[in-house]
Parts: structure tokens; C-alpha cells; sequence
């Protein structure tokens, strides 16, 4: 999300002191004391988008309210060994127990758990900063009394940061995000584990909704923090259930989509609990976003065309995060590679990064990929598509599906062929097909995995996230959208750091005095932008 400087995030002055002051008392640790948050005044969001009705048990009939795309911008693994297809009976109308005899969870499946189980411990050996997140605080349990009602992705890295919060002390309640990205056998170990997880793939808007509903509305249960990842459940609790917020210590998001919500909520005046935005620490931004990218575009592509990078022509839109991490991966196959950008300071690093920086219109006929990675609509139109050349192949890595005018596309005169999953030839009247990837959705997040060692920084942010907020003294943090203090996102990379045997090194009494820093940090101020 980029923000100009002159316009500060809400929260990041309060944010700043609060850093300060924490540094000085060198509160962070889980030793902070678990202070009870300040009843708040609760505020109802009337002006945020309208949920068109309330979901009952057995309906079926689709909200009008689309889903928030905002999980596009949050990673899970697309990959789920059961598909929705397995069983028609809808999860809802089936009767399972766990093992122990709960069925307080809602899951496409419970027999799958022991596959889950195997899933969750594969991903668990790429994620050692959260099992040593919960080895130090085996004796602390910073998140005792915790009642946290989350909505994300539902994955087998997900999996490993639902059960650290367990481990933590917390108590949860899931449910998906995404009506899509939920492995079944995944939810399946977690509903056997004991957590009330409400969520299947492949579930309509309805079940979408009634999912959310079933962990927010429970007798004798009341959540008190919330992770939510798109501000779908933080939306549904302040439409549905305001009450809940006397309750709720803080709400912590990570998508941009879900941060812009609270945004708006806080310059409105009705943010009633304090919010943390995780999608703006250097340890979301910098790594999911740059590295995610680099890692898994060059696999979307691969998988899907088994096209060759050397010596080919490739067009990058957009040379932020995610376009950056794109074209280090296409650079090292021996691609050659160009770039458009609207932005000066953007472009001046692709040119001396070594990319022509160019318009979209000087290069299109020649290009055999072109990558949209911007954020923005409507960035290849249909006047580009028209010219593009034969088997030109045409992707999207950015949030939204309307970077690619695919809707334009969609007429009499050109043919559409489905040639392999998410892979459509679209075939003009000359004979002339573009390889359209994900029909214009993410790439890397519809046709390949993401990389487990990314998704743990993020995981181990939102876990300190909650933690902070958990357990933050009364008056640290008020009704407004902050960013995770500095410490703590060096915290969080420090854990990260074991896994690559590296050594950090330490200032010396006297180099600390003359950088006028603290020798265990923060290591740089709030303004730098690594
Ligand atoms: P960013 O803001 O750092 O970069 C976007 C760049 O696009 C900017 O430099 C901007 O100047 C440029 N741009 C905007 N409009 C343009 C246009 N019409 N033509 C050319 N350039 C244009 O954002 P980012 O972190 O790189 O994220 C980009 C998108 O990717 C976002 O939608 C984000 O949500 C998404 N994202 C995807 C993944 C993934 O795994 N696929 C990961 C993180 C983020």
C-alpha cells in the first residue's frame, strides 16, 4: 500500500511513541503483563459496504455481496489433495464427531485429519520461527484467556499459526477467506485437534457467510481478539454483533484490502478498538510480496505453458514489490526483460537495475509474456491484446483481476479454448491466440504453490501482532490503525535468521554511542525503507 509522506498512516505518530516508549522500558518480551483493555464506546459502522442479508441454517440463496478479493493478496498453497467434488453432501448437513467426540467444527470431511495432520507437519519443518515462538513461551502462555476469532486463508501454514496461538494459550475459532483455498484434510486435523473451524473448499457465499456467523456467534464463547485477513469478519461483527467489540482488546488485519477497510473506519471516527496493520511491516511487505514473488512466478508459469525463459521477451507492468521479485527471477533464466512504470523513482531502479524501461504500445507486438504486477485496472486493454503476437502468453501477478481487460475479451468474434486447467487459448478470427493464464487472476496463487519460509514471517508477525496487542497496558494503543512497532518486525526476522545459520553482528558499547542506538535495537528509524 503505498502512501505519499506527506499524508502520515493514522497511528504512526501514536505509533512512533509508543515505540519509544517501549523501547525505553524494554517492554517487549512476553513478559508483558496482561493488562484488561478499557471498555469502548461501540460505534456502528453504518457507511461500510452492506451485507445484503443475514444467512440462516439451511439457506442457500448467494449473498449479493461479492467476496472480498482480498485474500488475493494474502498467500496460501493452492494446492489441496481433495476437491470440492468428492462429496456433494454440503459439509453443513453432515453429522461428525471428532474422535474425542466434538463436534463443535464444521469441515468438508473429519476422516481426512490424519492426512491433514501429515500436511501440517511438513509445513510446520519450514516453520521453526513459530514452533520456537512456541517452545519460549511453553511456560509463559502470553496468550492465556485469549479468545481469538480468526478468517484466513485455511492452509497447512495456517494450520501451524492456528496451533500456535493454542500453544500460546489462546482459544480459536475459524474460519476461510476464501472460498477456495481451504484444504480440506488441513481443516479436517485442526476440527480433530480441537479447533472449532468452520470451513470447506469449494463453499457458495451463503456457507461463506454462515461459516463466519457459526465462529462469532456462540453461546457461553465470546471472542476478544480478532485476525482477520480481507476485514470480512471484522465487517460481519460490526454489522452483526457491535457488542462483541466491549469485549475485542484489538483486531489484527494483513491484507491490503482489509487495512484500507480499518483505514476508512478510523478517519471516520468509528474505529472502536485498537488495530494493528500488518500488511505494512517490513517483514510482510518486503518479504511476501518481493520474495513470494520471485519464488513462485517463474513456477506459475511453468507449470502451466512449460515455456522456456531463455532469450525470450518479457513485458513487466508495474516495478513495485512484486514486480521487482518477478523480474530478478525472469533476469537470472536469461530473459530479456522490460519495463513499464508511471512512477519515476520506480523506473529509475528498473533502468539501473538493468531493464529497458518502456510503453507498454513501443513493445507489445514483440513480446512473447506479458506480466501485469501493478495493482491497477485496465493496465493491458483490449487495443494491446489485439496486437499482441501469436501465442503471446499474458498473466497477472497483482491483486486484482482487472489488470488484464479480460471482460473485453469475452466477444462474439473471438474464440475461447480451454486447452489445460486455467490455461485458455483465446483464438482470434486470423487464426492469432493469446495464452491467457488464471483467466486474469493471480498467477502464482491459482496455478502454483507459495513458499512456506515466506508465509511463516507473515505468520510469526500477526502471532507477535496479537500477542502485543493481547497484552498491551491500558492506554498503549487506542482506537486507531498501527503499525507493528519496529522491535517487534526485528524481532520477528531475528527468528527467522537460525534457519539460514546466520550470525548476527553486534555493536560494540561504543559503536551503539556513536550511532546513538540502542545495542538491541531498533536498529533503524520508523522512515527507513530497507
Ligand atoms: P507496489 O505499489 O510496490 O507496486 C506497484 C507498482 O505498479 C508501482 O510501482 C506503481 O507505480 C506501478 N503502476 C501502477 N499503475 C501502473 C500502470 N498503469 N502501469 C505501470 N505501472 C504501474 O505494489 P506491490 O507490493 O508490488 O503489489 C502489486 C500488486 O500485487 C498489488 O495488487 C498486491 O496486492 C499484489 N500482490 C501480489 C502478490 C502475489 O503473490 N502475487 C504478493 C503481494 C502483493
Amino acid at each position: 500500500m503505498s502512501m505519499p509522506d506527506a499524508m502520515p498512516l493514522p497511528g504512526v505518530g501514536e505509533e512512533l511513541k509508543q515505540a519509544k516508549e517501549i523501547e525505553d522500558a524494554e517492554k517487549y518480551s512476553f513478559m508483558a503483563t496482561v493488562t484488561k483493555a478499557p471498555k469502548k464506546q461501540i460505534q456502528f459502522a453504518d457507511d461500510m459496504q452492506e451485507f445484503s442479508r443475514f444467512p440462516t441454517k439451511t439457506g442457500r440463496r448467494s449473498l449479493s455481496r461479492s467476496i472480498s478479493q482480498s485474500s488475493t493478496d494474502s498467500y496460501s498453497s493452492a494446492a489441496s489433495y481433495t476437491d470440492s467434488s468428492d462429496d456433494e453432501v454440503s459439509p453443513r448437513e453432515k453429522q461428525q464427531t471428532n474422535s474425542k467426540g466434538s463436534s463443535t467444527f464444521c469441515v468438508k470431511n473429519i476422516k481426512q485429519a490424519e492426512f491433514g495432520r501429515r500436511e501440517i507437519e511438513i509445513a510446520e519443518q519450514d516453520m521453526s520461527a513459530l514452533i520456537s515462538l512456541r517452545k519460549r513461551a511453553q511456560g509463559e502462555k502470553p496468550l492465556a484467556g485469549a479468545k481469538i476469532v480468526g478468517c484466513t486463508h485455511i492452509t497447512a501454514q495456517t494450520a501451524v499459526l492456528i496451533e500456535t496461538l493454542c500453544a500460546l494459550g489462546a482459544q480459536c475459532r475459524w474460519s476461510a477467506c476464501n472460498i477456495y483455498s481451504t484444504q480440506n484434510e488441513v481443516a479436517a486435523a485442526l476440527a480433530e485437534a480441537g479447533v472449532a473451524v468452520f470451513a470447506w473448499k469449494g463453499e457458495s457465499e451463503d456457507d461463506f457467510w454462515w461459516c463466519i456467523d457459526r465462529c462469532v456467534n456462540m453461546d457461553g464463547w465470546q471472542a476478544n481478539m480478532i485476525l482477520d485477513d480481507g476485514g470480512d469478519l471484522t465487517h460481519w461483527v460490526y454489522k452483526k454483533y457491535p457488542n462483541v467489540f466491549k469485549k475485542i482488546r484489538g483486531i489484527v488485519e494483513e491484507s491490503v484490502t482489509g487495512v484500507h477497510r480499518l483505514y476508512q473506519l478510523s478517519k471516520a471516527g468509528k474505529l472502536c478498538v485498537p488495530a494493528m496493520n500488518v500488511n505494512d511491516s517490513v517483514t510482510k511487505q518486503k518479504f511476501d510480496n518481493l520474495y513470494c514473488c520471485r519464488e513462485s512466478i517463474l513456477d506459475g508459469l511453468k507449470r502451466t505453458t512449460d515455456v522456456m525463459f531463455g532469450g525470450k521477451q518479457v513485458v513487466v507492468c508495474g516495478y513495485g514489490e512484486v514486480g521487482k521479485g518477478c523480474c530478478a527471477a525472469l533476469k537470472a533464466l536469461g530473459a530479456i526483460v522490460y519495463i513499464t512504470e508511471i512512477d519515476p523513482i520506480c523506473a529509475l531502479q528498473a533502468c539501473m537495475d538493468g531493464f529497458r524501461v518502456v510503453k507498454l504500445n513501443e513493445v507489445i507486438r514483440q513480446v512473447d509474456v506479458v506480466i501485469t504486477c501493478t495493482g491497477n485496472k485496465n493496465v493491458v486493454t483490449r487495443e494491446h491484446l489485439d496486437r499482441m503476437k501469436n501465442s503471446c502468453i499474458v498473466c497477472n501477478m497483482g491483486h486484482s483481476n482487472t489488470e488484464i481487460d479480460v471482460t473485453s475479451l469475452r466477444t462474439p468474434e473471438l474464440t475461447w479454448e480451454r486447452v489445460r486447467s486455467q490455461v485458455d487459448h483465446v483464438i482470434w478470427p486470423d487464426g492469432k491466440r493469446v495464452v491467457l493464464l488464471a483467466e486474469g487472476r493471480l498467477l502464482n496463487l491459482s496455478c502454483s504453490t507459495v513458499p512456506t519460509f515466506v508465509l511463516s514471517i507473515t505468520a510469526t508477525t500477526q502471532a507477535l501482532a496479537l500477542i502485543e496487542l493481547y497484552n498491551a497496558p491500558e492506554g498503549r494503543y487506542k482506537q486507531d490503525v498501527y503499525l507493528l512497532p519496529k522491535k517487534m518486525d526485528e524481532y520477528v526476522a531475528s527468528l527467522h535468521l537460525p534457519s539460514f545459520d546466520a550470525h548476527l553482528t553486534e555493536l560494540t558499547d561504543d559503536q551503539a554511542k556513536y550511532l546513538g542506538l540502542n545495542k538491541n535495537g531498533p536498529f533503524k528509524p520508523n522512515y527507513y525503507r530497507y
